[in-house]
């Protein structure tokens, strides 16, 4: 048992007594059963928190948080009918039944008669533009012939502000598999395009430690996703690769020659039928398809892939009895993450050095439910720190499961900045600290380690 957790399923082997018929005497049966254990609710509830001011005055921020806390609200909510057992067996099966989004099929669909102007047709079709835009990029490099297209749902192939903090070895090799971009004499002009900040420092720290582990080589730069996004984007554009933007991929139909990937129209927050639209960063600006054809589909949407779920499910119905408890569908546990770059006047314990991991606080019984919060730091936007403040990017996470007694987002932000005069020397209530830009969010984990479901060879 581990204090933070509420319930937890635990294994029993009971030993019993029978007979069995031809054997003379008695033999031991062992029966082994799976209990879950509900552990009494702790002193806890969970209320709700205002956020801070230095969140608080930025609307986007305040909006951003809702909308995360209303997305682990609603996990949480699932969990509580579970315990609860309200789940309502034919609205579940109804659910999984509509949830059917990779469909296989024992046929094949010859080749694509011309005046078919419902369907379009490529090699591989890459759904989603992030990450997807670089595999896109490497593999209309590595095979100049074939028809690469990119599906994404957004109005644009763009990264976020925020940066993600990455090795520099690792990210050297990462785009030179890339292949030329264009524009760019080789992978190391690109990388210093779009690498924000440089550190030679990193080190990680646990309580109880005499001095912090020193630590070279592993995230010790900050690369901007938009900078290397915009890019790719371009590249591919020049390359020939069709990005059809707004448009999102539904159903993927695997027959034993190709594969269809089923598309609408997409816009946030309020999705269309085929037929219109289209938006810029190199995007289609013309008819969305309604179904694409390739030979091969890869999946690049993201950690909340539906196609990663629904093979995730289809994995688990497949797996022996042994090792359905809990099945691969169903989240081992969550990360929940509040943090994203803060400028202060100066920070005390240095911006020249970055924490991959820092653990500070023990967990007591008063915040038990917000589990070990861990923490992280680096350096951020050097380059322009001589016209700012200089910038910091500081997150704080926990691993908890989604007891619906955890706290909220809004409650996580709140110790955030609670936390920053301990952690990083500066105070989260005065006037000095600024938020550039903050994320939160409450992310899934799962114990499926197998690779990529594949549904034919086509
Ligand atoms: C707080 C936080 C900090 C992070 N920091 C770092 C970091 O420092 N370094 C790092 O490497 N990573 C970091 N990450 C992880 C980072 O988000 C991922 O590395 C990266 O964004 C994953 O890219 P992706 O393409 O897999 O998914 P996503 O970024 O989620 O992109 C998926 C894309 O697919 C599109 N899409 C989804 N569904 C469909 C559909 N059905 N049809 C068409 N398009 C679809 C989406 O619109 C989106 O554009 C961080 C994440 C968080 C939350």
């Amino acid at each position: 048992f581990y204090p933070q957790n509420q319930y937890q399923r635990v294994m029993v082997t009971a030993s019993t007594t029978g007979h069995r018929a031809n054997a003379p005497g008695k033999v031991r049966r062992r029966r082994r059963c799976l209990l879950r254990v509900h552990l009494a609710r702790g002193p806890w509830a969970c209320s709700s928190q205002e956020l801070p001011l230095l969140l608080s005055k930025q609307p986007d921020v305040v909006k951003h948080i809702n909308a995360q806390d209303a997305f682990w609200n609603a996990t949480k909510t699932v969990r509580r009918r579970a315990m609860e057992n309200k789940c309502d067996r034919k609205r579940t099966n109804e659910r999984a039944r509509k949830s059917n989004v990779l469909v296989q099929h024992d046929t094949t669909l010859g080749a694509r008669g011309e005046d078919d102007e419902e369907e379009d047709e490529c090699d591989v079709l890459i759904i989603g533009g992030v990450l997807g835009a670089f595999v896109a990029h490497a593999v209309a490099t590595a095979v100049p012939t074939a028809r690469v297209a990119v599906v994404e749902r957004n109005e644009s192939i763009v990264g976020r502000d925020q940066e993600w903090n990455a090795s520099l070895d690792t990210l050297t090799k990462f785009l030179n598999a890339l292949g030329p971009v264009h524009g760019y004499d080789d992978a190391i002009t690109l990388r210093d395009n779009v690498t924000t900040s440089r550190w030679k420092r990193s080190r990680a720290f646990v309580e109880g430690m005499s001095e912090p582990l020193a630590v070279t080589g592993v995230m010790d730069c900050g690369v901007s996703p938009r900078r290397l996004i915009d890019a790719v984007r371009d590249s591919l554009v020049r390359r020939g690769v069709r990005i059809h933007t707004c448009t999102e991929a539904t159903h993927v139909h695997s027959h034993r020659d190709a594969a269809v990937v089923q598309c609408r129209a997409y816009r946030r927050g309020r999705e269309k039928d085929s037929g219109g639209g289209g938006g810029g960063g190199g995007g289609n600006h013309g008819n969305i398809p309604t179904q694409v054809r390739a030979r091969l589909v890869v999946d690049c949407t993201g950690h909340f892939s539906r196609f990663a779920e629904e093979s995730r499910r289809l994995r688990s119905k497949r797996q022996p009895l042994l090792h359905r408890p809990p099945p691969a569908s169903e989240p081992r546990g969550h990360v929940v993450v509040v943090g994203g770059c803060l400028e202060a006047p100066s920070w005390p314990q240095g911006n020249d050095v970055a924490d991959l991991l820092a653990c500070f606080d023990t967990v007591s019984q008063d915040d038990i439910r917000f589990g070990q919060p861990l923490w992280e730091a680096f350096p951020a936007d050097l380059d322009v720190s001589g016209t700012t403040m200089p910038r910091r990017t500081v997150y704080m996470f926990a691993y908890i499961d989604d007891h619906p007694d955890r706290p909220s987002l809004a409650e996580y932000a709140g110790r955030f900045v609670d936390g920053l005069s301990r952690y990083q020397g500066v105070d989260g209530h005065g006037e000095e600290v600024g938020v550039v830009r903050f994320l939160a969010g409450a992310l899934p984990c799962y114990s499926d380690i197998e690779g990529p479901h594949v549904l034919s060879e086509a």
